[in-house]
């Protein structure tokens, strides 16, 4: 290893620091490692190289042969996110003490691998967006099998939420469920157990891959029940985990207890480190080690297992498509402008206040409730808060001072808290004062209340010390001082004091020493050298009283000094540094009472959240009319006056509002649950089938929704199958991913469930893509008996001949059409109108020819168009006589119901058969009837494919 330097004492790798820095890398040996030295990280040999080509930074020689590369100590945030963002793993060694506070000569800086960031483990502010969640996951399988059910931990490391969530394994797709699971939660990496082989297995890769997650292999053993049990008895200090609701052997606890192990790897020292680090500190005479060194993971909740049926299932594929949290052009960065989420965080007036509430009803609209109690309690609050828009208005200036309790103790707990955080979380509990005062008297709110009113008070005397203490503006860092006010401590007004008021003291001392021995001429000084002196001038030189003793003898002075001088500049010339030590100390020992009470402020912060969303909810509906769904448990869906939310908004008066009536009425029992939409392109299917699926969203979420009055039953899974340009970077045809999403609906879908399937088999040839609409939607409906579960299905679909399923499932199947208007009617040549509106019935009509005019397509191409759809409209019309005018039917009553369908296959192709051909060479009227009857055995010979006997 060290044989390329030179021999002996002088191998560059062979210094103190080095070796230091040797020792690291070899414990932390997949990561980039980031050395302090002095004011800047540094980093050596191949991970300088590969640093400074992948972040552009100057790559150097600390000496020869040792290439280096380093980051000036503020830019670390700037450079850690590169660094992450370039799929870098990165470790932290840290200086335990400030260096320019060890004396020289006393060896060497104590460093510790502080902290290891990795795609999952990122607390730093400009590292994480505000607004949405940053987690870990760890996934656990139950079995070998692909079908084992899997269970997740997730952890929110900046914020300390953790989560169990179990996935069953029935019906296949484990992997796709965990993605969707994965794919709303904000998960960046993923831990799993390591194989033998120490590579990702298949499954692994599954999960990975759609999402361009990152693996993390971990020993196996940490998976291990009893150890696993181990890691989180200790964090959360139990004896047993049942308090957490975790029987003894919960598969919850194998991946949660993995993911603690590997928090307190990469974010807090380990206790023999801790001991390493106070030792060599004591040996410096250093009080206590810097902030980072007492990390720990006191903000980590307790895991918490999300109950299975308690959320609104929507498959990541359909939240894409729906739009929900981004748009599906728009570029990843652009901020969900023209999501369903935007409405909620962007626009003016009805934006959530806090971060905390933007990310709380991001997860809302990616996992709405299925809790009826829960959803019911989510409107009245909406309601009084729609209502009272006094107390609303309030409401929201007091959240505004409120910031991100969640992140800024986590960040006290991780050891990384500046001053500035520490007063924001104080203002915040201050804030929450005022936010309880006013929704004291609202019962719908008594939720939020009570929650405040438990853990407020705990906070009180935390938050008034803090309050009191520090100054209007803190720095951003506790190296320099300047956090706390005067007159909070006494040590440190002491050495401020001294600092500041060294000139008025020697000032009285002068005064003093002059009045007490009759001396004019004295004077107190200061010089660079020599420090501070009393001064005679020469002929006062022999009247010096016995307290002063001579310090140096000038030309014509004499210079002093006494035992209360130089106590004084004993203490000046320490008090700075002492002053900076002490608020260091002090501010250190305000983070560790936050951290004490860290579970009430979770609470507080939570309660908070919950309202600031809440209110958001509140502040649309009152802007833009929406109204309170009425949440059922049947599988209904009526909507009178439904709007997009999104268009409504964009469109304002010239959206049209429509209707719509799913599942059985309450009188009868009667009702359609598939509702088929025909009409031209662009008369606003695709738009109608979202916004239902929107409005259905928003109703789980606790929200108003944009209509005149709807109805919504209550809902396991949305369904969508929409969208033809998706997915085509994961190499798969547009069709093969039409087909797929399909499967999965078929599959999956129950009763409860809401599809939203458009223009399916679009992306076949027509006669395949007709035949699978039909058959998708007849199964949909109940199968041709009605032996299937039926979800509340909206088709929409150009393909007319689906109509007629209307009157094969009567009862089952409603048609719906968007309505158009010719202009002037029946001429060929007509403009058509579109009035976006949606009403019983169906069109026969496809106007894309029309379409295509509008597009601009050249007047000569569209007129050929027509001659070419007449032609072939004669050939589908004349057996009926229907009309002259161009229509593009295919004979629906070709179509053979589904009895018929199982013995003869839809649309049999005509193949060539040679019995076909025997039976039409055969001469009747020369054949005796024992040779009829051996030619009709020759035939059914040659129809079941044995070679005919005698050939
Ligand atoms: P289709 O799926 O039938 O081809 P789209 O749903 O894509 O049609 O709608 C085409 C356009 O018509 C949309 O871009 C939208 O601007 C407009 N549109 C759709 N529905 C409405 C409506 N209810 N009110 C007003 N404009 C609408
Ligand atoms: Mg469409």
């Amino acid at each position: 290893m060290e044989g390329a330097a030179s021999k002996g004492g002088s191998d560059p790798r062979q210094t103190p620091a080095m070796q230091q820095y040797y020792r690291f890398k070899k414990l932390h040996p997949d990561c980039v490692l980031l050395f302090r030295i002095g004011d800047f990280y540094e980093m050596f040999d191949d991970d300088a190289v590969a640093v400074s080509k992948a972040v552009g930074l100057t790559l150097t020689q600390r000496t020869a042969g040792i290439p280096m590369a380093g980051v000036p100590h503020h830019q670390l945030e700037t450079y850690l996110k590169r660094l992450v963002k370039a799929g870098f793993r990165v470790a932290i060694g840290e200086q335990l003490v400030d260096a320019s506070q060890i004396p020289a000569g006393k060896g060497i800086v104590p460093r510790a691998v502080t902290r290891v960031v990795t795609p999952g483990t990122v607390v730093d502010d400009a590292l994480l967006d505000p607004d949405a969640p940053h987690a870990l996951a760890a996934v656990w399988f139950a079995g070998e099998e692909g079908d084992a059910p899997a269970t997740l931990a997730i952890a929110d490391v900046a914020g300390g939420e953790f989560r169990i969530i179990d996935v069953p394994g029935s019906g296949g797709g484990v992997a796709d469920r965990i993605v969707d699971e994965l794919a709303g939660r904000g998960v960046r990496e993923v831990l799993f157990a390591s194989p033998p082989d120490g590579k990702a297995p298949a499954r692994i890769e599954r999960i990975l891959s759609p999402l361009g997650l990152s693996g993390t292999a971990r020993p196996a053993w940490q998976f291990r029940m009893e150890e696993a049990r181990e890691a989180l008895c200790e964090q959360f200090k139990v004896r047993t985990l049942e308090g957490f609701g975790l029987t003894p052997d919960d598969p919850g606890i194998p991946p949660a207890g993995a993911i603690v192990r590997y928090l307190s790897e990469t974010q807090t020292l380990s206790e023999e480190l801790k001991r390493e680090a106070a030792a060599s500190l004591k040996a410096l005479g250093q009080g206590g080690a810097i902030q980072a060194a007492n990390a720990t993971l006191a903000h980590l909740r307790p895991p918490r297992r999300d109950p299975s049926g308690a959320f609104l299932a929507i498959d990541a594929a359909s939240l894409r498509a729906l739009e929900v949290v981004q748009t599906l052009r728009a570029p990843v960065d652009a901020g969900g402008e023209g999501s369903l989420l935007s409405l909620f965080t962007g626009g003016r007036g009805s934006a959530a206040r806090t971060a905390m509430g933007r990310r709380l009803l991001r997860d809302w609209l990616c996992r709405p409730s299925r809790d009826l109690g829960e959803i019911r309690g989510r409107q009245d609050a909406v309601a009084t808060l729609v209502a009272d828009r006094t107390l609303a208005e309030k409401v929201g200036e007091a959240l505004a001072g409120v910031q991100d309790v969640e992140r800024l103790s986590g960040r006290a707990a991780l050891g990384r808290a500046s001053p500035r955080d520490v007063l924001a979380l104080s203002r915040s509990l201050e804030a929450g004062e005022a936010v309880l005062a006013l929704v004291e008297g609202a019962p719908a709110l008594a939720g939020v209340r009570d929650r405040l009113a438990r853990s407020l008070p705990a906070l009180r005397a935390w938050r008034e010390s803090v309050a009191r203490s520090f100054v209007e503006e803190p720095p951003a860092h506790a190296r320099e001082g300047g956090i706390y006010r005067d007159g909070v401590d006494a040590a440190l007004d002491e050495s401020r004091s001294l600092q500041r008021d060294a000139g008025a003291w020697l000032a009285r001392y002068q005064a003093e020493l002059v009045a007490k021995h009759n001396l004019p001429g004295l004077k107190v000084g200061y010089n660079r050298v020599f420090g501070y002196y009393i001064e005679l001038p020469q002929a006062q030189a022999r009247q010096a009283p016995a307290e002063l003793s001579r310090k140096q003898t000038l030309k014509n002075a004499e210079r002093y000094t006494t035992p209360d001088l130089a106590e004084f500049e004993r203490k000046v010339t320490s008090a700075e540094a002492r002053a900076v030590e002490r608020e260091r100390e002090l501010f250190l020992a305000a983070v560790a009472s936050l951290v004490a009470i860290l579970a009430p402020v979770a609470e507080a912060g939570s309660a908070l959240a919950r309202l600031d969303a809440l209110l958001a909810l509140a502040d649309k509906a009152h802007r833009r009319g929406w109204v309170r769904p009425e949440v059922v448990e049947e599988p209904v869906l009526r909507l009178a006056g439904a709007r997009h939310p999104v268009l409504d908004e964009l469109l304002g008066a010239r959206f049209v509002p429509n209707d719509l009536d799913l599942g059985p009425r309450e009188h009868d029992g009667a009702g359609a649950s598939l509702a088929l939409i025909t009409g031209p392109n662009m008369a606003g299917k695709s738009t109608f089938i979202r916004q239902v699926a929107l409005l259905t969203l928003l109703a789980h979420v606790g929200s108003f929704v944009p209509a005149d009055r709807a109805v919504v039953g209550l809902t396991d899974r949305i369904f969508t199958r929409i969208g033809a340009d998706d997915a085509l970077h994961a190499g798969q045809s547009t069709f093969m991913v039409e087909m797929i999403e399909t499967a999965n609906i078929l599959h999956h879908a129950t009763p409860s469930s809401l599809v939203v399937l458009d223009e399916i088999g679009r992306g076949t040839s027509t006669l395949d893509g007709l035949s699978l609409a039909w058959a998708i939607a007849e199964y949909l409906s109940g199968g041709a008996g009605g032996e299937h579960a039926s979800p509340r299905t909206l088709f929409a679909t150009h393909y007319h001949e689906l109509t007629d399923l209307e009157s094969r499932f009567p009862g089952r199947v409603v048609n719906l059409h968007v309505a158009v208007r010719e202009w002037p009617p029946g001429d060929p040549h007509a403009q058509i109108v579109f009035l976006h509106r949606i009403l019983p019935g169906k069109t026969d009509q496809s106007y894309g020819v029309h379409v295509a005019r509008l597009a601009g397509i050249p007047a000569g191409v569209v007129a050929r168009a027509r001659e070419v759809l007449a032609s072939l409209a004669v050939q589908h019309t004349t057996a009926n006589g229907e009309g002259a005018r161009a229509r593009r039917r295919l004979a629906t009553t070709r179509i053979p119901s589904a009895d018929e369908a199982s013995q003869l296959p839809l649309f049999a192709p005509n193949a060539p058969h040679p019995a076909l051909d025997a039976l039409r060479e055969i001469k009747l009227e020369a054949m005796s009837p024992m040779q009829a009857f051996d030619a009709l055995r020759r035939l059914r010979d040659l129809a079941e494919g044995t070679p005919p006997a005698g050939v």
